[in-house]
């Protein structure tokens, strides 16, 4: 039986006990924050009733919703059946199962999938394949990954080793790997052109790419992209045919092309998968957030044929790949992330979305016209919404006035849970919200962001 406490209680006890990521625990202890102990639909609830609209989707992993009864069925179905074994000598019903369903909907190529449980160690196992299978190829040169600023990969240090956030990454630079870093397509400020124009900042965000990897091609293993939507870094939109012209460089340069789609994987820009809607195959992907629909951990690093030969060979060749996690693969794990790829068929949830698509950027346009909004940016079910001191000059507000938090407190008063990266406010529900709903969200985001900056 759950134990029932209350909220003074488990207060309390998460203040007393509790470190929690990225948070400031000198701040968090003194604060009434929320203890959430249920969820339904696009709802969480509190330990006092009370009612959330989960604008970010329990931080982007959401997709059918909280508690849906399909996924629900599967994974007690699952528990009684088997919770865990280990893919370390033995193969397991659920992670074969999800594997071949998997390669049915991934971008063609694609074809071999590695199990392990969360985004940062997805990336880690694709940097350490992609260079293993430059060594084992014979192009023991190649060691050097390319990679973006202001990217984000995950907080493990191979992870952050290639991502591009110096607030997260500085204090640790002298434990990274050292990486070439091209800029990124960041329009809204960027530094490589007057034109503020998208697809001229993309062209010339290509053209520096090119000269960069022209110059260190020699050395190169892998190069480093979250397609389509640089997440973390603050939704930044890549303008069309971005994402193309990387794959055309990796091709010209013999560089691996790693795809982290650990956010934008399984329906969240539109389509199953981000490459796809450029048409792209990456020689390795990873994906965790949406996977299981946002139920339990786990991720895949996915990679294409030519990738997994150059690692077989006898035992004694020392070709294999040395990697594993304990929870590799776990049955729970699977069997809700089988159920999910279920629900996006009989939900017709990809057909379900260029509606709620249009409606987000018909109201962020509208909201693109307050006077403290100023860049808007979307991806089919993602939004980005920048806050700026002027709209004119685009100076920001200063990161320690912290806008963004301010807003989203707002929005509890308006029945949502918003969680900002800075002063961007994110709009990233999970993707069964109703029409209703998505109305109620953005109201709320709308109201909030007027109550906070007029
Ligand atoms: C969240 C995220 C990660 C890290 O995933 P974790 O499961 O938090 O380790 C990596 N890449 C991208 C693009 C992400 O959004």
């Amino acid at each position: 039986m759950a134990h029932e406490f209350d909220t003074a209680t488990l207060r309390k006890y998460d203040s007393d006990y509790v470190w929690h990521p990225f948070t400031q625990m000198s701040e968090w202890e003194s604060a009434d924050n929320l203890v959430i102990t249920r969820g339904e639909g696009s709802y969480l609830i509190d330990s006092d009733g009370n009612r959330y609209l989960d604008g970010v989707a329990a931080i982007w992993t959401n997709v059918h919703g909280h508690c849906k009864k399909e996924i629900n069925e599967a994974i007690k179905a699952q528990v009684d059946r088997l919770e865990h074994s280990t893919l370390l000598g033995l193969a397991s019903e659920q992670a074969a199962v999800l594997a071949k369903r998997l390669v049915e909907i991934l971008p063609d190529g694609l074809c071999k999938v590695f199990y392990s449980d969360n985004g940062s160690t997805a990336m880690e196992i694709a940097v350490k394949m992609a260079f293993q299978y430059q060594m084992l190829t014979g192009q023991r040169e190649r060691t050097r990954f390319i990679s973006f600023a202001n990217a984000y990969h995950g907080d493990t240090v191979g992870a952050m080793s290639v991502g591009g956030i110096d607030l997260y990454h500085e204090v640790y630079s002298p434990l990274l790997f050292p990486t070439i870093k091209a800029p990124s397509p960041y329009c809204y400020r960027c530094t490589l052109c007057e034109e503020r124009d998208s697809s001229t900042c993309g062209m010339l965000c290509l053209q520096e790419l090119e000269r960069l990897m022209e110059s260190h091609a020699h050395e190169l293993a892998g190069l480093v992209i979250e397609p389509l939507v640089q997440g973390a870094g603050g939704m930044i939109v890549q303008p069309p045919g971005f994402l193309k012209g990387v794959r055309e460089l990796c091709d010209r340069f013999g560089v691996l092309m790693l795809a982290d789609e650990v956010a934008v994987g399984f329906g969240r820009t539109g389509a199953m998968f981000a490459c796809q809607k450029e048409g792209v195959t990456p020689d390795i992907m990873a994906l965790s957030k949406g996977i299981s629909a946002g139920y339990l951990p786990l991720a895949v690093t996915v990679t294409t044929k030519r990738v997994y030969d150059a690692f077989l060979g006898s035992y004694a060749e020392m070709k294999t790949f040395f990697h594993g996690h304990t929870f590799t693969g776990n049955s729970i794990a699977c069997a809700a992330a089988l159920a999910s790829l279920d629900l996006f068929a009989s939900e017709r949830l990809l057909e379900s979305l260029p509606q709620k698509i249009a409606y987000i950027s018909e109201r962020l346009q509208g909201l693109a016209g307050l006077p403290h909004v100023g860049d808007v940016r979307q991806e089919g079910m993602i939004g980005g919404i920048e806050l700026v001191r002027d709209k004119e000059s685009r100076e920001p507000y200063h990161w320690e006035e912290r806008v963004g938090v301010q807003v989203c407190l707002e929005a509890r008063k308006h029945g949502l849970f918003l969680r900002p990266l800075g002063n961007i406010i994110v709009v990233f529900p999970p993707l069964s919200i109703s029409m209703e709903e998505l109305k109620i969200l953005m109201d709320g985001i709308e109201a909030s962001i007027v109550a906070i900056t007029e």
